[in-house]
């Protein structure tokens, strides 16, 4: 799914840039914290002192679980909990970088490993219009980063 055809759940998480689709996180200026989403202050030191990051593409399955019964607290909460779809929920670990917490594109717990290699993807944004995305990791063949 193209970034130009759709419409970002939130503006700041997500750009598109040299053709690719990547997270926009934050790096502390003075040690150097990496955080997802971007914050305006270092929550390591509090410095004031930081700059936009371009988070990798590439990461490892660090945690995850199968949401299988619907929300029921907004923003999660669905309008018909008898439609619901149960999907994958995890933490992806960028190297060096940060853990993301994000939707996998998968809800089968046997195509789910902790240390498997994920690649960072767009999906339609639940319960909102449908040209709305938001991102997610999906397993990738290959080494883990
Ligand atoms: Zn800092």
């Amino acid at each position: 799914m193209s970034l130009a055809a759709a419409r970002p759940i939130a503006d700041g998480l997500f750009v598109e840039a040299g053709g690719e689709l990547r997270l926009l996180g934050s790096e502390c200026d003075r040690c150097g914290a990496v955080t997802f989403p971007g914050q305006a202050s270092c929550p390591r030191c509090t410095s004031t002192d930081v700059s936009d990051r371009l988070l990798a593409r590439r990461g490892t399955l660090w945690t995850w679980t199968i949401q299988a019964f619907a929300p029921k607290s907004p923003p999660y909460a669905v309008d018909d909990p008898e439609a619901f779809e149960p999907y994958g929920v995890g933490y992806v670990e960028l190297p060096g970088e940060v853990r993301v917490e994000a939707r996998l594109t998968v809800a089968d717990p046997d195509q789910l490993r902790t240390g498997m290699a994920m690649e960072l993807t767009l999906i339609p944004a639940p319960g909102v219009e449908p040209d709305v995305v938001t991102y997610a990791f999906r397993p990738v063949d290959g080494e883990a980063p």
